[in-house]
């Protein structure tokens, strides 16, 4: 389906020359700074109960996160420590980012029909949404492990794989980071 061009504004001369819009800029960060340093100023006098805004210096710092949030993926086992998942493909058909890619091999387990030869995650498209947890039948993979991806400035790097997420484990309670190759 071809869809219409976009309709765009036509812009003036200073418009164009973009210094309105500078001077806006400007004018809202400085009344941002100068409104925080008097709730700052108030505080430290004991004119203000709440202070003023304070930049959270991660990842020294980390702000709280409720256990319900949805962290980075781990794939769940059987008690014999073989994957639980058996590669129906529902998670990768519910994905609305594209970013599961599951390649399935036949079972050694007559009870099984078929186990996940590859199962990656590009968590550099991941939305977070839980959507693959929702969808599987099986409940072989949860978002409960208590990663959270950080930054990359190698997106291939953030692809995790059937092994590393077999590797996860639950959340024990604290926050933490991902393995070193990131
Ligand atoms: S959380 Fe959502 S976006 Fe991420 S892998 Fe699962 S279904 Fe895809
Ligand atoms: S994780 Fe669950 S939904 Fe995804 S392929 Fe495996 S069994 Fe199917």
């Amino acid at each position: 389906m071809n869809r219409p061009p976009p309709i765009r504004r036509d812009l003036g001369l200073f418009a164009r020359l973009y210094v309105g819009e500078i001077a806006k800029g400007l004018w809202i960060t400085n009344w941002h700074f100068w409104r925080n340093l008097v709730q700052h100023a108030l505080h430290a006098a004991g004119l203000r109960q709440a202070p003023g805004g304070v930049t959270v210096q991660y990842p020294e710092i980390r702000r709280f996160v409720p256990d319900r949030a949805r962290f980075v993926h781990r794939l769940t086992k059987r008690e014999n420590e073989a994957p639980r998942c058996v590669a129906c493909m529902l998670c990768p058909s519910v994905c609305p980012a594209g970013c599961i890619h599951v390649e399935a091999e036949e079972s050694p387990d007559p009870g099984i029909e078929k186990r996940p030869a590859v199962f990656n995650i590009d968590l550099s498209r991941c939305v977070f949404c839980g959507f693959c947890v929702e969808a599987c039948p099986v409940d072989a993979i949860r978002m409960d492990t208590g990663i959270i991806p950080p930054a990359s400035t190698n997106r291939f790097s953030m692809v995790i794989t059937k092994e590393e997420l077999l590797a996860h484990t639950a959340s024990t309670g604290t926050l933490r980071s991902i393995s070193a190759k990131y």
